[in-house]
């Protein structure tokens, strides 16, 4: 059997657990995910679509594995007296520069963990496309 190189937008929308419209709005912004268009339609490659797939499970995994340290370091507490309550379990800190061990105010983001992921997401799309230095934790 010869393995499919691409697949239309409904199939990608599948693969990735999205919808078509969600996909339809990253071609209009070109971002996202790169496609084709053969005469009037849309198809993505099998390998782009799986590439996307890794990479956010890399950054899920990433993104729990941060909460556990972060928990250790103790920036949660650090945002807890800023204020003024306890981080709620869905409240997750970002590090906005990007250095896990700066703690400063200025440098915490308290934000919810959807959010989180889909900042870290854009970030990491932004780097691809060359828009930051390097990948930001
Ligand atoms: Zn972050």
């Amino acid at each position: 059997m010869v393995e499919k190189l691409l697949v239309t937008d409904i199939e990608a929308a599948k693969m990735l657990g999205v919808s078509v419209s969600l996909l339809q709005g990253w071609r209009q912004k070109e971002t996202g995910l790169p496609y084709l268009k053969i005469m009037r339609s849309v198809r993505y490659r099998v390998s782009d679509v799986k590439a996307l797939v890794e990479q956010r499970s890399t950054e899920k995994a990433r993104a729990i594995e941060n909460r556990i340290r972060g928990s250790r370091r103790g920036y949660r507490e650090v945002a807890a007296k800023t204020l003024g309550r306890r981080l709620k379990p869905t409240e997750v800190v970002h590090h906005i520069n990007g250095d896990r061990r700066d703690n400063r105010n200025c440098n915490l983001l308290i934000c919810t963990d959807d959010y989180h992921r889909w900042l870290h997401w854009r970030m990491s799309l932004a780097f691809q496309a060359k828009l930051l230095p390097s990948p930001l934790s």
